[in-house]
């Protein structure tokens, strides 16, 4: 943790669920979180669900993000979505250049800089992922890889309009296996010299209830982007309060 900055743990639902369970879900973790905790508290539903969960979590300390925006405020874009509609619907943050964006659409740093300065043109907090895939950490290149995705990703004004960051490994991503705790301190020491003092540095890959107190207590981590482990309530909020108070 970081003193001064208040940790965030933000779930990543991806393409998950039904609108009842996106409901209930939200519900869930709403009911669950509590006044005044240590961490803050974030869910990512997929599009079509945002204004169910936006209702659901209304007057609830849990924000609400997407999962992408397009860099453009508004043309002729079939498919994609513009930051200003989401947040017409509510969302308050918007995850952008995640792994498996950056894999399966293509998306390199560039885009993601684009994107993440429209996000914060339509008043949204942008949560900028970044991370090593396993050949790079295996080669010894993961923390000039990590450099390298921030300085083309970050937009001027990032850290002033609040962006956050999240460090993860592509590699852990899903996988149930996470960098030693001296990898990720190391990494997140490398970010902070570059995201500056009060940047949210999250670190996201496979965590769970059963790491994430130690994760959450290394320097520089100042909360969890969280995947699998947050299609549960319980265990999303397992994770939350392993957050220790104070910071
Ligand atoms: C993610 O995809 O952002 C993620 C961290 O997933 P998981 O927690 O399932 O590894």
């Amino acid at each position: 943790m970081t003193p001064g900055v208040q940790p965030l743990i933000a779930g990543n639902w991806k393409m998950h669920g039904t609108l009842a369970e996106a409901r209930a879900l939200a519900g869930a973790v709403a009911a669950g979180a509590k006044a005044g905790a240590g961490a803050g508290l974030l869910v990512a539903p997929p599009f079509p669900f945002l204004p169910a969960v936006a209702a659901a979590l209304a007057g609830s300390q849990v924000a609400l993000g997407a999962q992408d925006c397009h860099a453009a405020p508004k043309g002729a874009h079939t498919g994609d979505v513009a930051a200003a509609m989401l947040r017409e619907v509510g969302a308050t943050h918007v995850i952008l250049g995640h792994s498996e964006r950056r894999a399966a659409h293509g998306e390199t740093d560039a885009v993601v800089q684009a994107k993440a300065a429209a996000a914060m043109a339509a008043g949204l907090i942008p949560i900028v992922c970044v991370g090593e895939s396993e050949a790079q950490r295996l080669a010894g290149e993961a923390e000039a890889v990590v450099r390298g995705q921030l300085a083309g990703s970050l937009p001027p004004g990032f850290a002033a309009a609040g962006g956050i960051i999240a460090y993860e490994p592509v590699w852990a991503i899903g996988t149930g296996r996470t960098p030693t705790e001296a990898d990720i301190a190391a990494i997140h020491a490398a970010l902070r010299a570059v995201a500056g003092p009060a940047t949210r540095l999250l670190y996201g890959g496979s965590v769970k209830p059963g790491n994430a107190k130690e994760i959450l207590a290394l320097p520089n981590v100042d909360g969890a982007l969280v995947g699998g482990a947050s299609l549960v309530a319980a265990d999303f909020l397992a994770i939350a309060a392993a957050v220790r108070p104070g910071g």
